[in-house]
């Protein structure tokens, strides 16, 4: 789809959803290719609070992702970090996510990010319509993931975008994996998210 014209006064902002238990490279990438690509002026990483989705396993401390999240985007002046999903109670809707950071930046055109795994399923949702009033929605490819959009006739003509993304074969769970077998994770997460998991025994059963 074509770039939409960039509105005079309005910054562009992404915003990159997930647990980020932990974040990792493969996250940093995204976000940094999908700035690029779209002329962003900031991209928002957003932990999410209580998990629904995950509910199969313990997922960290709201507290510990949203530092590793700060600790990984510290050095980038256009990467930031929001509590609006840690602090509200209750589990994380993306909805309301868009809907919260819509509120605080009224002038900003938002562009929600998100793996070719995840935006398939949030094409699903009840809620994709609304999804795409708030947000273009940026879907990028992940290793074996199809980057194929699925049917989404009720959305508005432009209101996906797909972007191949140099693959970055990491993932959150095999990250913990390796923690917990004593593997490296060295170069697959900041050096900063490696000195948080060991300081604070993260993923070791
Ligand atoms: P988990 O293995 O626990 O599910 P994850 O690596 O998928 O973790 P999430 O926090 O679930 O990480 O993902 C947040 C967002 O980042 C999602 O939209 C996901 O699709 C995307 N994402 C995760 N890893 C990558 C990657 N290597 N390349 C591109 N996008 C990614
Ligand atoms: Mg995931």
């Amino acid at each position: 789809a074509p770039l939409p014209g960039r509105a005079p006064g309005r910054s562009r902002i992404g915003v990159m959803g997930g647990t980020f238990d932990p974040v990792h490279n493969g996250h940093l990438v995204a976000a940094s290719e999908v700035a690029a690509r779209f002329d962003l002026d900031e991209v928002v990483f957003v932990p999410t609070g209580e998990p629904w989705q995950k509910s199969a396993r313990a997922v960290s401390p709201a507290e510990h992702r949203y530092l590793m999240t700060v600790i990984a985007t510290a050095s980038n002046p256009r990467f930031t970090v929001s509590r609006v999903d840690v602090d509200r109670p209750g589990p994380t809707y993306t909805v309301d996510t868009l809907s919260d950071l819509r509120t605080q930046r009224p002038d900003a055109e938002l562009y929600f990010i998100t793996g070719a795994d995840a935006l398939a399923q949030m094409l699903t949702w009840k809620d994709a319509e609304r999804l795409a009033e708030l947000a273009n929605l940026v879907g990028v490819t992940r290793p074996g993931h199809d980057l194929a959009v699925p049917a989404s006739g009720s959305l508005p003509a432009g209101s996906v975008h797909l972007l191949e993304v140099p693959a970055l074969a990491i993932s959150s769970t095999d990250c913990r994996e390796r923690v917990r077998q004593d593997l490296p994770v060295w170069y697959l997460v900041p050096d900063g998210v490696v000195q948080h998991i060991a300081k604070h025994g993260l993923y070791r059963d």
